[in-house]
């Protein structure tokens, strides 16, 4: 029986192993192809129930034509380094998709995604500067999230984050409340915005110990100026008691779910 369990453990690490490499290897083409494509999920105003912006994220389409989840391989892309080629990609399909819709609607705004290595260096800053002149997009319209886990190296992000911010981004710390943030340290980061996991947002209601822990964080916040985006959203009780809270913004499905630039474009075209 355990020799038999050691196999099916040996086996099923193999597959793993074995896709995780095609994965690995197929990114450069899919990147080449095209493959890797942008979806937005709409950010809306928690008390006028406004869409007013959209964060990017990514997803890759198979030969298959199955949608792979960032997860599958975006891990595996800052191990390898990819991950610098993978976010110009989305800053530059962000502006090719949305440039136009963004000029016509100067308060909307999209945020990416930036994987620690993204802020360890000031790449990333210089081409945003580009890309905003060519596509004449103002810089407050694209916004910047890093995760506490992305800032291994705080001293250099500090730099790389106050750059951009001076160049008029504003900064987002995602996952908020899942990494080791102290409030100290939080103080020092030059950031406008905290996102509250969606943990933590499932947590309300709930008796679990995390159930708190939103409210804490959004009165932290108020303390450090920073607005709050409360990610995972699918309730109306959750918008009403984060919104009760605090909270200026939220997403989530309950608003709805990352939509392709098209899908985006009509929904705040509806909105009037
Ligand atoms: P994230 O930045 O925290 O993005 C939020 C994730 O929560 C997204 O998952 C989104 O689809 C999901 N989500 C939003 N609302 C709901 C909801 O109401 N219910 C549920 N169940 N899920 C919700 P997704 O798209 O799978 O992305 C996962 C993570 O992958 C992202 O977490 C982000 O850290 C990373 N990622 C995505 N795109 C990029 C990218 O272009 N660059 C980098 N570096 N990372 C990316
Ligand atoms: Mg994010
Ligand atoms: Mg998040």
């Amino acid at each position: 029986m355990a020799l038999l369990l050691a196999l099916l453990v040996a086996v099923w690490t193999f597959f793993q192993v074995r896709q995780r490499l095609s994965i690995g290897g197929s990114l450069p083409g899919a990147l080449r192809r095209r493959a890797l494509r942008v979806r937005y999920q709409p950010i809306y105003d928690l008390a006028t129930r406004r869409c007013v912006g959209a964060e990017a994220l990514l997803r890759w389409r198979r030969a298959d034509g199955k949608l792979l989840g960032p997860d599958h391989f975006i891990p595996m892309a800052e191990s390898s380094g990819q991950i610098r080629e993978i976010t110009d990609y989305v800053l530059e399909q962000v502006l090719v998709q949305l440039g136009d819709f963004l000029r016509e609607h100067p308060d909307l705004y999209v945020s990416i995604n930036l994987a620690a290595c993204d802020v360890a260096e000031s790449r990333i800053g210089a081409l945003a500067t580009r890309l905003l002149l060519q596509y004449r997009v103002g810089a407050g319209q694209i916004a910047f999230e890093v995760t506490e886990t992305g800032l291994t190296d705080v001293q250099a992000a500090k730099g790389v984050l106050a750059q951009l911010r001076e160049s008029g981004h504003r900064i987002l710390i995602d996952d908020f409340g899942t990494g080791y943030s102290s409030l100290a340290y939080l103080q020092e980061l030059p950031a406008d915005v905290l996102k509250i996991d969606k943990s933590f947002v499932d947590a309300l209601g709930h008796d679990a110990a995390s159930s708190g822990v939103a409210p804490h964080i959004i009165h932290m916040a108020h303390e450090l100026r920073l607005k709050v985006v409360a990610e995972g959203i699918e309730h109306e009780a959750q918008a009403l008691f984060l919104a009760e809270q605090g909270a200026q913004c939220g997403q989530g499905w309950l608003f709805a779910k990352p939509l392709t630039a098209r899908q985006f474009r009509q929904l705040v075209g509806r909105q009037g």
